[in-house]
């Protein structure tokens, strides 16, 4: 018989392409999506025509329940999350409810209508923040500087402490900064190449950012997915670190992305101190050493090509647009 598996934050950048790739592999995909009229469905439901949707939020315990009943799921991949480290200071305490205890729900839907669900948690190196050592390995401290840092050291912990208590199958992925054509337009990443690509058509002048000197390890979602999956096919549940092993300043991102469409970086982008966050994490780096040897997962898409991968899709969006606009 066919693994089912159900993914929360299916309307998110990891969502979709983790759930082509499981469709791929033959598995019966439900994705939980969250309020009335979720405007991001469409373009899922687009991108994964095989997959079927459950409504539930992680803020609401019966929903949880009442989706793992539906759809029976072997798997649940709990990518569901306030992620946007500039909201989670304005809605601290939601961030907390949602990116933190809403992992306890889950994991207590799980212990109530089958403990043998294997269940991946998306961790994140904001975990490390104010960085103990470099490279950030599975053995490194935590010191998280956001509330979403915080909120995701917590889900992290708590499906520990299920593994240990409950011997619930459940891991997580200690997930470095993925991008692609698919992440949100609030994330730098994707502001500054979708910035690019309107500058270079003459739709904005200029791009404000805040913080230039921040430095990442940035790999790309569409192998991240993978890695996830993997993590759960193992014979003991472990926590793994994911990641390229390469850090890249935000001033060399921008350098890709703008020369790509023949522009200076230096003549469009501005200060803006709006965009500054209270405090910010080190340079991340990841070791993902134990990945490579347990999980055979090795990322093969370099920083350039995601870069560009980015701009191109960007520039082709916004072409798309103004000639709508234009009929
Ligand atoms: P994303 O694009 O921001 O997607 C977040 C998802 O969470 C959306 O589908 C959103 O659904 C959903 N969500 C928000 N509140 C919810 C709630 N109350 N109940 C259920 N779902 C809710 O994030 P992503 O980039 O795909 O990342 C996936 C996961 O990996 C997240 O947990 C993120 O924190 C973690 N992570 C990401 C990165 C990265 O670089 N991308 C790095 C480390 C860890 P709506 O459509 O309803 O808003």
């Amino acid at each position: 018989m066919a693994d089912t598996a159900l993914i929360t934050g299916i309307t998110g950048q990891d969502g979709s392409y983790l759930a082509e790739l499981l469709v791929g592999l033959g598995y019966n995909v439900y994705g939980l999506v969250r309020g009335q009229n979720n405007p991001r469905l469409p373009v899922v439901a687009q991108l994964c025509p095989a997959v079927e949707f459950i409504e539930g939020d992680l803020l609401d315990q019966s929903s949880l329940i009442a989706a793992l009943e539906i759809c029976q799921p072997t798997e649940v991949y709990n990518l569901g999350a306030i992620s946007f480290v500039s909201l989670s200071y304005k809605q601290a305490v939601l961030t907390g409810e949602v990116s933190g205890l809403g992992v306890t729900r889950m994991l207590e839907a799980i212990r109530t209508v089958n403990p043998r669900i294997r269940f991946f948690q998306a961790s994140s190196s904001e975990m490390f923040g104010k960085v103990r050592e470099r490279p950030q390995n599975e053995l490194t401290g935590f010191h998280p500087r956001s509330p979403y840092g915080v909120a995701k050291v917590y889900a992290h912990y708590i499906t520990a402490n299920y593994r240990e208590s409950y011997g619930i199958f459940a891991c997580s992925g200690i997930l470095f900064n993925h991008e692609s054509p698919r992440r949100g337009l609030e994330f730098v990443t994707r502001k500054i190449t979708s910035g690019a690509a309107r500058i270079k058509l003459g739709l904005q002048p200029n791009l404000a950012l805040g913080n230039l000197e921040t430095e990442r390890d940035w790999g790309f979602a569409g192998e991240y997915v993978d890695a996830m999956h993997r993590m759960l096919q193992q014979a003991e549940p472990r926590d793994f670190v994911v990641a390229t092993g390469e850090t890249h300043g935000l001033r060399e991102f921008l350098q890709v992305a703008f020369s790509r469409v023949g522009l200076n970086w230096e003549d469009h982008v501005i200060s803006d101190p709006r965009f500054l966050r209270p405090i910010d994490v080190d340079s991340l780096i990841g070791d993902a050493s134990r990945a490579r040897d347990e999980l055979g997962w090795i990322p093969k898409t370099s920083f350039e090509d995601l870069v560009t991968m980015m701009v191109d899709a960007d520039l082709t969006l916004q072409e798309r647009l103004v000639s709508q606009v234009g009929r």
